[in-house]
């Protein structure tokens, strides 16, 4: 089907295409011949940009976790012992990081390995988003640019979730919120755009609807169930986001079955402090979405 589409589009443009059609069209013929990668400049260009977002988001989320835990509603990040405002060339990503070895330039205070490492995996994960993204738009560069942008945002809201919840073993709401609705935007634009209204049948509303009893649903009940003890108020949002984004049941299952193997590989592991839930649905549901072509092949 994106064969045909794609042959109709250079045929149509007579070679005058714009951009993102080139970018969209070398971005699933390197799919479609089985990852022989045809790397142009471009996407060198915007795998770098993207991983310099990426990092400047991974700060972000970095400083929005411990000012959320403290309280602080400053415009500016502070040293945490000093109090000393950090400077604009200090707050670069990665590379004010190494400049000054992880420590604050006044007090000498370490910054810690958490800053540098969150800005690194968000750098990575964002080009990864460009590289691994399964869900191509029929409407060619627009409809799957769109999509990209709103999964990335969204991705931003996830990043402090799951830090939260790694550190301090608790979900803050209104970033709960944030990732349900930009979720909800993100089916809204995949029905509108990828579907397409008109082919939106049954079988992929009963799909979604399977989706969201085996995640919120489920999730939803245990925690009403157990009044918190096996899992958290949170948790169940978490899930409903996740339901969203995959609007597969199978997919679905697999993202429970994926996080709960993994809980269970690092309870036998670590046999520390009760797991939080909510990190391991998260790692379930990227694995899960990035490998959402194979695993729909399965069945
Ligand atoms: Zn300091």
């Amino acid at each position: 089907m994106y064969i045909d589409w794609i042959l109709n589009q250079v045929q149509n443009d007579g070679g005058k295409m714009d951009r993102s059609n080139q970018l969209w069209i070398a971005r699933t013929s390197r799919a479609m011949t089985g990852g022989a990668c045809i790397i142009d400049s471009m996407q060198i260009v915007i795998s770098v940009v993207l991983f310099i977002l990426g990092s400047i988001m991974g700060s972000f989320v970095c400083c929005q976790v411990w000012r959320m835990r403290k309280g602080d509603k400053s415009r500016w990040s502070h040293c945490n012992r000093c109090g000393k405002r950090i400077a604009w060339y200090d707050n670069v990503p990665v590379v004010s990081w190494l400049v000054l070895r992880g420590k604050c330039r006044k007090c000498g205070k370490k910054i810690g390995w958490a800053e540098i490492l969150s800005e690194v995996v968000m750098g990575l994960v964002f080009v990864g988003v460009w590289w691994l993204w399964p869900t191509a738009a029929n409407d060619g560069g627009a409809g799957m640019v769109v999509l990209l942008a709103v999964f990335l945002v969204m991705l931003v809201g996830v990043a402090v979730l799951f830090i939260y919840d790694m550190k301090w073993g608790e979900l803050p709401v209104g970033y709960l919120t944030f990732c349900v609705i930009c979720a909800t935007l993100y089916l809204s634009l995949r029905i509108w755009w990828v579907f397409g209204v008109s082919q939106f049948s049954w079988g992929t509303i009963w799909s979604l609807a399977g989706a969201l009893l085996i995640l919120p649903g489920l999730y939803f009940v245990l925690y009403r169930i157990s009044r918190e003890k096996w899992v958290g108020s949170g948790d169940w949002l978490v899930a409903l986001m996740v339901a969203l984004v995959l609007a597969d049941w199978w997919l679905a299952l697999v993202c429970v079955f994926v996080a709960n193997l993994l809980g269970s590989v690092m309870g036998l592991v670590g046999k520390k402090r009760k797991l939080a839930f909510g990190p391991l649905l998260i790692v379930g549901f990227l694995v899960v979405f990035f490998a959402q072509g194979w695993l729909a092949g399965l069945i």
